[in-house]
């Protein structure tokens, strides 16, 4: 059997030179330099630890701690000993600790000491064994007990079909349901993103992303990883720390709303960015304001791409020519990965037309943990996963993203795809930014409302608003009704929260 440890194949990527720095940890109170030796022992001890607890084979081992280094080695250390890897959004708090830690029945859970109280509880509740802390100044019961383990380890054999990591989606929409991805789905994602975006010697990343989620976690620390590059680690996203650091990076990724933080840093310039090689922008959708801003600004262009839990990265902006980057796209299928778009009958589009958009590749995910029958409602006949997203596919397989179809609004019986309108939205004056959601009407089924952002200093006039649109779209698509917030909520990736707008204005039209 051949060695498909994840693990493996990043510790086979480590500089010949073990000394050198792998990660400097920017925002600690001195700066921390971690070599590749130190990741290798250190892992190696958490492993060892782990060994020595005797978990059943394939134990989940849940993290729900704040941002560090030590977090990144817990995460590769469960990889190495051969068990699978649970992170949890360190904002969850005892309602929904208690529904991922029951569904998955983690045999170990590592939090924050300044949690151990309530959250042991609940694991010993739900029958965990083993509850430790780490907390981000590399205190903690975890790494007191590894310290008493050997700093070597010999990776667990493992196979590509074999499970690494659960990931519960964000729940933007219905119930959490945790993503079963193996060592050959990250593996394989990880070496295709390591040649398309051109990973080189030399490279520097600045990783600025929570590690709970699929782009902080795989997408931008296996990048470095599989590459044997530094990366410049911050605990916390501040844009100023962060722009102070550019000019030392050679790559950046970030979600939209960071993108958007680091413009309002005037000490963001193209002398700042004079090294970089490639901004990569995703987990949600980029609008063409950033897009533009962004290039004016750095005299670079962000490259867009679109992935998730699931399936982790499914399709890229091209990396060269930087000039071939378009906004509003979300680029074409990465190589060995299969998208096409079809109707809610399972019939194949052509090229422009609106439809669910299905995936198939050695990305894509073994299911959902636990529910055989969603899994099931969510893979075609053929096998190809339903995301779930709605789109368009260009003639030359370029993918562009319309929303989610549980967003999608039907309204007297027509669809209205809230991308759209929110596009033209967010083109008027005043208007910050939008969102545009589905709630129920007594005669519409459903009617379209806009929630807006307006931008400071700026009044907005409903009527003026409807009267503006309506010259551009159909009746059936401009907003019903007009609500204006202060913000949007949105969750740690920057996703606005849809199902919290629509509970909260569903009774708008009742009675
Ligand atoms: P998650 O599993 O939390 O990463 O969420 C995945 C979802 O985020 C996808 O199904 C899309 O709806 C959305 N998403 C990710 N990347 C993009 C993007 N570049 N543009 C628009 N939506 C995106």
């Amino acid at each position: 059997m051949t060695q498909q440890n994840l693990f493996a194949a990043l510790r086979a990527a480590f500089p010949a030179d073990l000394d050198a720095i792998a990660i400097e940890a920017a925002d600690s109170h001195e700066p921390l330099l971690y070599t590749w030796r130190d990741l290798d022992r250190g892992t190696a001890m958490i492993a060892n630890l782990i060994d020595s607890l005797a978990l059943p084979p394939q134990s989940r081992i849940a993290a729900h701690t704040d941002k560090s280094v030590e977090a990144l080695m817990l995460y590769l250390a469960v990889l190495r000993a051969g068990h699978v890897y649970l992170p949890l959004n360190s904002a969850y708090q005892a309602a929904e600790l208690d529904y991922f830690i029951g569904n998955a029945e983690p045999a170990m859970v590592v939090c924050a000491s300044r949690n151990f109280g309530w959250i042991s509880k609940l694991a010993f509740g739900h029958r965990t064994r083993h509850v430790f802390t780490l907390d981000d100044d590399r205190r903690g019961t975890l790494l007191d007990r590894a310290a008493l383990h050997a700093d070597a380890q010999a990776p667990a054999q493992r196979e590509a079909s074999d499970l690494a990591a659960i990931l519960y989606t964000s729940g933007t929409t219905g119930r959490s349901k945790g993503a079963m991805l193996t060592h050959g789905n990250l593996l394989s994602n990880a070496r295709v993103l390591k040649s398309l975006w051109g990973w080189t010697g030399g490279d520097v990343l600045l990783h600025a992303l929570p590690i709970f989620h699929v782009h902080g976690l795989f997408v931008a620390s296996h990048g470095a990883l599989l590459n044997g590059s530094k990366m410049i680690w911050f605990n916390r996203f501040d844009p100023r720390a962060v722009v102070a650091r550019l000019p030392d990076t050679t790559v950046f990724m970030g979600v939209p709303t960071l993108y958007t933080r680091l413009l309002a840093e005037p000490s963001l310039t193209p002398e700042a960015c004079g090294l970089m090689r490639l901004f990569v922008s995703g987990s949600a959708p980029l609008l063409t304001e950033t897009f533009d801003a962004w290039r004016e600004r750095t005299g670079h262009t962000l490259l867009e791409r679109y992935g998730m839990s699931e399936t982790l990265m499914l399709t890229s902006n091209p990396y060269r020519p930087e000039s071939a980057r378009r906004s509003g796209t979300v680029g074409q299928a990465l190589p060995g990965v299969a998208v096409r778009v079809h109707d809610d009958k399972g019939r194949p589009l052509p090229a422009g037309e609106i439809g669910g958009i299905e995936v198939k590749g050695p990305n894509v995910f073994k299911g959902y943990w636990r529910m055989p029958e969603q899994t099931a409602d969510d893979f075609t006949t053929d096998l190809w996963f339903k995301t779930g997203d709605v789109g368009t596919l260009d003639a030359d397989g370029t993918l562009r993203i319309v929303g989610r179809s549980k967003d999608l609004i039907i309204t007297g019986g027509y669809n209205v795809y809230p991308t759209e309108v929110e596009g033209y939205l967010n083109e008027l004056p005043g208007v910050a930014e939008s969102a545009v959601i589905g709630v129920p009407h007594p005669d519409f089924g459903e009617a379209v409302v806009a929630v807006l952002v307006a931008r400071p200093g700026a009044s907005i006039d409903e009527a003026a608003l409807a009267a503006a649109l309506k010259a551009r779209i159909a009746g059936f698509k401009v907003p019903k009704r007009v609500l204006l917030r202060p913000e949007l909520p949105r969750n740690a990736m920057g996703k606005v929260q849809k199902n919290l707008l629509r509970e909260q204005y569903r009774a708008l039209f009742a009675g």
